[in-house]
C-alpha cells in the first residue's frame, strides 16, 4: 500500500508526519519525493549512497544533415528549439525529452544525448528503515522526472510512505498520483486553511481516498475540523502544539523515538487507513 503525505503548502509538518509514521510501522519504506528540498534525512541521519542518475534525453542537431526546415522547432511545445538562419539552437534546460523533434525531422539530423538533472539515493542497507530520496540539481525544473524515477524503486509488496512536495503543482501530482491513499497535513490557521482546501480539491479531482492530520493542534481554531465534519473527511490524528514535540523537531529527532506512545498512535492510524482501504469504505 502506498500512502502519500501531502499539504497545500510548506511548513505544516508534512515531513514530520511522513518520518514519524514510517518509523512506527514495521517493514515500511520511505520515499522523500520533495526533490527540490528533501528534508526527511535531517531526521533520519542515514548514510546515503547513489542508486542512479536521473537523466533526460536532449537533442543534438547534426548541422551537416540539417536543412533548416524548422519542423523540429515548430513541433517543440516547450520552446526548447529555435530556428535561426544560421542553425537550430537548443535550450537543454527547457527540453522535456519527449523525443518528438527527432521523430518529425525528415533528414535524420537529430540525435539524443542524456543530460543528468538529478539523482536517486538510498540509505545504507544497515539502517532500520528503508529510505530513498530524490535530489533535483539546482536550477533544474524537471522535478517530475526525478520523482517518477524515484518511485520506480517502490517495492509493491511492502507498505510505502511518499513524502510529497508542498503545494499543489505538477510535482505533487507526480508524487501523489499513484498513491492508494493520501494524508493531508494541515494546521488550523486562516492561511493554512486556504491552502488545505486547495489540496482537498486536488485529491478529490484525482479520486484518491484521503484523510487529514491536524498538526500543532490548539494553535489556531476549529475551522479545519468544522470543514472536515461538513465534508465527511476523516480526521486521522491530531498532533498537539506541544513544547516537547517542538524541541525534538528543532533538534532533528523524530518525536516517536522519544515519546513511544506516539508510535502506537501512528501505527493505529496506518492500521485504520489500511483496513479502511481494503474494505473500500474510504472517501474519494
Ligand atoms: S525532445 Fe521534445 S521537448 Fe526536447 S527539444 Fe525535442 S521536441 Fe522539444
Ligand atoms: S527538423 Fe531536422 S532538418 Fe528540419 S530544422 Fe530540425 S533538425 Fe534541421
Amino acid at each position: 500500500m502506498k500512502i502519500a503525505i501531502a499539504s497545500g503548502k510548506g511548513g505544516t509538518g508534512k515531513t514530520t508526519v511522513a518520518v514519524n509514521l514510517a518509523l512506527s510501522v514495521e517493514g515500511m519504506q520511505l520515499f522523500d519525493c520533495d526533490v527540490e528540498e528533501p528534508n526527511c534525512n535531517l531526521f533520519l541521519g542515514q548514510e546515503l549512497e547513489k542508486v542512479e542518475d536521473v537523466s533526460c534525453p536532449v537533442p543534438v542537431i547534426d548541422s551537416e544533415k540539417c536543412t533548416l526546415c524548422g519542423k523540429c522547432a515548430d513541433f517543440c511545445r516547450y520552446n526548447a528549439l529555435a530556428a535561426l538562419s544560421t542553425g537550430i539552437m537548443v535550450f537543454p534546460f527547457l527540453c522535456h525529452g519527449c523525443g518528438g523533434c527527432g521523430l518529425v525531422c525528415p533528414e535524420g539530423a537529430v540525435r539524443e544525448e542524456p543530460r543528468v538533472l538529478g539523482v536517486v539515493e538510498k540509505g545504507k542497507a544497515t539502517a532500520p528503515l528503508e529510505f530513498y530520496r530524490g535530489l533535483l540539481n539546482i536550477g533544474e525544473a524537471m522535478a517530475t522526472l526525478v520523482i517518477r524515477t524515484l518511485q520506480g524503486h517502490i517495492d509493491a509488496n511492502r507498505p510505502a510512505i511518499i513524502d510529497s512536495p508542498p503545494g499543489v503543482a505538477c510535482p505533487v501530482i507526480a508524487a501523489v498520483g499513484d498513491a492508494d491513499y493520501c494524508v493531508l497535513v494541515t494546521e488550523s490557521t486562516p492561511f493554512g486553511f486556504h491552502d488545505f482546501k486547495l489540496a482537498v480539491e486536488v485529491v478529490k479531482l484525482m479520486k484518491i481516498p484521503f484523510g487529514v492530520v491536524i498538526n500543532r493542534d490548539g494553535l489556531g481554531d476549529s475551522r479545519v475540523e468544522d470543514f472536515c465534519r461538513g465534508e465527511k473527511i476523516p480526521v486521522l490524528l491530531k498532533i498537539p502544539n506541544d513544547m516537547r514535540i517542538a524541541r525534538l523537531y528543532s533538534e532533528g529527532i523524530p518525536f516517536v523515538e522519544e515519546m513511544p506512545g506516539w508510535k502506537e498512535k501512528f501505527a493505529a492510524m496506518f492500521k485504520a487507513i489500511k483496513s479502511g482501504s481494503e474494505s473500500g469504505v474510504m472517501n474519494a
